[in-house]
């Protein structure tokens, strides 16, 4: 996930600017009542249920069907936001998102919106998904190595079963030397 977290974010009057940079409007934007840029405040979580997956524990089930591009749930997480001083604690029931399973056949994003002047990692649907699929994201981390072999010694190996390849979880990024 590229996060777009800034300090001291400007949210603009027209919706269109606001939706572009994934700030939601707040109550003062030129759409007013007709604004259709404050979906993750307006629209609650998507019906969703924890049911235990072949071979990978737990797994985060949709509930309902679900369209292309709908707003599923927030993920309720820890995190520290250097240059800010802020804390964005995890919610302490167990946020029901940590249980969405890395699968490299994602049919979730993640993304990092705004909405009030603080940071919500939100998962939206990828494509169609109808009730009782099981809700996949990937991670997208990546891993800094020196070489293919070098990555390849870090790096975890991905048993999502979506590729017969051995593969990997995150994504290499080379390191340049320095002169
Ligand atoms: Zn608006
Ligand atoms: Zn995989």
């Amino acid at each position: 996930m590229k996060s777009r977290w800034k300090l001291n974010i400007d949210i603009a009057k027209e919706c269109v600017l606001n939706k572009d940079a994934w700030i939601e409007c707040d109550e003062n934007c030129d759409g007013r009542e007709e604004c259709e840029n404050r979906n993750i405040q307006k629209s609650g979580y998507k019906k969703v249920t924890v049911k235990t997956t072949n071979g990978k524990g737990n797994g985060l089930f949709a509930d309902e069907d679900i369209k292309a591009g709908e707003y599923i749930i927030e993920r309720k997480y820890s995190m520290k936001y250097t240059g800010m001083n802020l804390w964005i604690d995890a919610i302490q029931d167990g946020n029901r998102s940590r249980f969405i399973n890395h699968l490299c056949n994602l049919n979730c994003v993640v993304q990092q919106w705004c909405i009030n002047g603080m940071p919500h990692m939100c998962f939206f649907a990828l494509k169609d998904i109808s009730s009782g699929t099981e809700l996949t994201f990937k991670y997208n981390w990546t891993l800094d190595a020196k070489d293919d072999a070098d990555f390849k010694s870090k790096a975890t190996v991905c048993n999502c079963g979506s590729k017969k390849e051995k593969h990997y979880m995150e994504n290499m990024a080379l390191i340049r030397r320095k002169k």
